[in-house]
């Protein structure tokens, strides 16, 4: 996909300001570069990019590109390290926000005659209140919940008759459960779920869909780059369209830093475009994903991404081929033979990459040899690498609480 004109021309200007303000975050960066020469996109490619420790460094308000009396409200992440990330924000950064917020609603069909219940935390944390200003934009009646209090989340499913759920893909599961194991399904009203972009699989999501008969959103955002809202995924449910008049998105390669051709995998990368409080050039996500091309079936035109498939620390390249959890779980979720619980090891054998996966399953001992054929197929058919597939029993495998240690790299 190639960069619009305009955008360009957007960044350029951006630039242009972003290197006068006084002790900028960006003046520093910038330094040396002169905004004039960005004429073409593989100028624009040229850049730096900003990486979330960046952000940490300028800590309070170093992000800040205006005057503090422009400043209306900030929002903060904090990640799993020290320092948190301020995000300032001006009046009409807030405003463009819940815009966004309203298109997303809209995209999913959701109208001012809905009830929209929001689970998401108040407070620091962009979540819950991206979801409650644009409900209020769209004129539907928000029901500001807040996280926790299965009870009184219930409850007010039921009196307030709320239409539309929005949650954590885990909040939605767990209050999807507690609404069946209450048997109290015929009292709920709820007709669609607008669900927060972490990596979900798919069978997580048909069980959502079914145990509350509704329709789900993966809604996208994040903490530096205004919140969730600057993406939506639509009816056509074929990856997440992206505001492209707010946001411009790049696809690089993450260990490389190359920009990759339209359909690769790879690091999410947003450079905003009208943020004003604290504008990012070629922010760094750590999200996995791709563009996705050709229009959607849905009739939407803004570009579209695919939904997350993991984050770039999760990564591994084998045999020249990049793989992450994500897929290994989309891989076995297809063969009804396979448990969930997989573990793969990765060496150096006779010269080359070796992925040995370890996988549990309940079929016994002599079917085994079967199963690990299928395992081996699919691995070779969806992600075109050949493995040595290792079926175990259910339980043989360590259990851990850290994803990580599902993939274990010997080669270094
Ligand atoms: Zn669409």
């Amino acid at each position: 996909m190639e960069m619009k004109k305009e955008t360009l021309g957007i960044i350029r200007n951006e630039i242009a300001r972003l290197k006068k303000v006084p002790n900028g975050f960006y003046q520093k960066r910038f330094e040396g570069i002169n905004p004039d020469d960005i004429k073409t996109q593989a100028d624009f490619e040229s850049l730096p990019f900003t990486d979330k420790g960046n952000l940490r460094d300028a800590y309070p308000l170093g992000l800040a590109a205006v005057p503090d009396t422009e400043i209306v409200r900030i929002h903060s992440s904090s990640g799993t390290t020290g320092t948190p990330v301020i995000i300032p924000y001006t009046r009409k950064d807030v405003n463009d926000w819940a815009i966004m917020f309203r298109r997303c609603y809209e995209i999913a069909g959701i109208t001012n005659k809905d009830r929209i219940h929001i689970t998401p935390g108040y407070g620091l944390w962009t979540a819950g209140i991206g979801f409650q200003a644009g409900a209020e934009l769209l004129g539907a009646m928000a029901i500001p919940m807040g996280p926790g209090n299965t009870d009184k989340q219930i409850k007010f499913m039921q009196d307030m008759r709320s239409t539309v759920l929005c949650a954590t893909s885990s909040y939605a599961l767990l209050l999807a459960e507690e609404i069946a194991k209450r048997g109290v399904k015929d009292s709920i009203c709820l007709k669609k779920g607008v669900i927060g972009s972490e990596r979900w699989g798919e069978k997580m999501r048909r069980r959502i869909a079914n145990e509350l008969g509704v329709e789900l959103y993966d809604i996208y955002g994040l903490t530096e780059i205004y919140g969730p809202g600057i993406g939506i995924s639509c009816d056509a449910n074929d990856g997440m369209h992206m505001f492209d008049d707010y946001v411009y998105c790049e696809i690089i390669d993450s260990k490389t830093g190359k920009v990759l051709p339209d359909g690769e995998m790879g690091e999410l990368v947003i450079t905003t475009l009208q943020k004003e409080g604290a504008p990012l050039i070629r922010y760094r996500t750590h999200d996995l994903t791709r563009k996705l091309t050709g229009e959607c079936p849905c009739g939407c035109k803004y570009p579209r991404i695919d939904v997350i498939l993991g984050r770039t620390d999760d990564m591994v390249k084998v045999k020249g081929v990049n793989i992450f959890p994500g897929q290994i779980d989309d891989v076995l979720k297809e063969i009804p033979r396979a448990s969930s619980e997989y573990q793969v090891m990765i060496d150096h054998f006779e010269g080359k990459d070796r992925l040995t996966l370890f996988v549990e399953s309940a079929v016994p001992e002599d079917e085994r040899f079967e199963l690990e054929k299928e395992i081996c197929a699919q691995f070779k058919a969806r992600i075109g690498l050949i493995i040595v597939p290792k079926a175990v029993a259910i339980g043989d495998l360590p259990r851990s609480e850290k994803k990580s240690t599902r993939i274990y790299d010997n080669r270094y």
